[in-house]
């Protein structure tokens, strides 16, 4: 078979641990022998970064505007410990963090439903889609410890120079103080993106925030939602026969629980990073949860849900036998593949993206798959295998798709 031919690169961007190992085996077993790969490698392994002073992560980022899509491995975003193992110059950020400020965009996130492995919550039938936005709030907070004694204000310094003051808090004692903020533009993409991705997938979508509590903020959020669904989206609904409503995180959590899927959840960006965990978990494993960044220009950059798995990585580095789940990694690249080659009209792409997760799928529920599934399906018989046998073991399928 002749290997298929790409038109513009993907931006690729290798990541750490055992998701490196991964990425590349991944790629050597299941991509090259079928696909002659253009790509724009980015090595955001964090050594690289340190070496770079996290230029590279920036520049990956910009690649992925010139070009359109990405495929990202998982990172280790550092903290003290890893400052130390890694001898690093600096506690460098995020590098999702980074990308996602400089892409802006909403985050979606939807698990790979397979035959055999039932939710924790049998309930639930479909898909739950979280889309998070992925701008600001916490995120691009400014924080500090405050000693006893002092006092915090809220200052705003309008364009003419008038200074607006609020009192944050008297600190009779030390205590500790958050700015945040966001910005209308990207609340706006943020609907519009959820909004078009519910009437591209025909799910119906939820919003949810705390506006009873947070009257401004959160309210500015719950308003922008409203008044461009009404004058943009409405209509468009009614003929796709789905529906938009808003209401409180509470009552949200309460009724996902209860729900049966299918639909989509629109979560600020804190509420989305910690109810895609939970969601994830509790559709059976976070090696089974795919997520794309989509930016309000069309830009797209695919990866997987979950960390770079170290405890896994150790045992690799000792030579032990690992069995990683390498599904969401997998997801991420048929993810870009497929959308590249729909940007670039190459439906021999699209189509290989296609069998490609076929395989993967049919793997598992003929009983095929790593340790992490094997408590959570119900398959009769299934045998466990290890990182690198569930790769070749998905390609012997897709081989016979092909
Ligand atoms: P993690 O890498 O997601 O792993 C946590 C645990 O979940 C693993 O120890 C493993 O459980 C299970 N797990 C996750 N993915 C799995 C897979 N594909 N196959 C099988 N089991 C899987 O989270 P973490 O340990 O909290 O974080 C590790 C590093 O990843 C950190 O340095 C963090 O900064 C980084 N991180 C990166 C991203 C990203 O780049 N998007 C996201 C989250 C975390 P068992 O050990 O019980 O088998
Ligand atoms: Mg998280």
């Amino acid at each position: 078979m002749d290997k298929i031919q790409m038109k513009t690169p993907l931006v690729e961007m290798d990541g750490d641990e055992m998701t490196r190992v991964i990425w590349k085996m991944l790629k050597e077993i299941l991509i090259t022998p079928y696909v002659d790969l253009k790509t724009e490698y980015y090595d955001l392994g964090l050594k690289h970064r340190d070496e770079t002073g996290d230029r590279v992560t920036v520049e990956s980022a910009e690649a992925t505007k010139k070009y359109g899509v990405a495929v990202k491995c998982a990172t280790i975003t550092p903290n003290a410990a890893r400052v130390k193992e890694y001898d690093l110059h600096e506690m460098w950020k995020s590098p999702n963090g980074t990308i996602r400020a400089i892409l802006d965009g909403t985050v979606f996130r939807a698990p790979i439903l397979v035959k055999g492995i039932v939710p924790f919550l049998p309930g639930w039938k479909k898909p739950i889609t979280i889309a998070r936005h992925a701008y600001g709030d916490v995120y691009r907070n400014t924080e500090a410890v405050v000693p006893a004694g002092s006092k915090a204000e809220l200052v705003i310094t309008a364009p003419d120079g008038t200074e607006t003051r609020e009192l944050i808090h008297d600190f009779k004692g030390a205590g500790v103080v958050q700015g945040q903020h966001n910005l209308d533009d990207s609340i706006a993409s943020f609907a519009r993106a959820c909004f078009n991705y519910a009437l591209d997938t025909k799910q119906e979508i939820w919003f949810a925030t705390k506006d009873t509590i947070s009257k401004q903020y959160d309210h500015r959020f719950k308003d922008l939602f409203q008044e461009i669904f009404d004058a943009e989206y409405k209509e468009k609904f009614d003929a796709a026969g789905i529906e938009y409503f808003y209401t409180l995180i509470d009552d949200a959590v309460a009724r996902v629980v209860r729900s049966e899927g299918g639909f989509i959840w629109a979560c600020k960006n804190y509420d989305g990073d910690v109810m895609s965990d939970m969601v994830a978990t509790a559709f059976g494993s976070l090696g089974l949860m795919t997520s794309v960044l989509v930016s309000p220009d069309g830009v797209y950059e695919y990866e997987a849900a979950h960390g770079t798995v170290t405890r896994h990585y150790y045992k690799w580095l000792k030579g032990e036998e690992t069995s990683t789940n390498s599904m969401a990694t997998l997801f991420a690249w048929t993810g870009a593949l497929r959308k590249r080659g729909e940007l670039d009209e190459i439906p021999a792409l699209c189509e290989f993206a296609g069998k490609l997760e076929k395989a993967a799928v049919q793997t598992i529920e003929e009983g095929v798959m790593t340790g992490d599934l094997i408590p959570l399906s119900s398959l009769p018989e299934k045998r466990k295998v290890d990182t690198e046998t569930f790769l070749h073991e998905v390609a012997k399928r897709l081989d016979a798709l092909l």
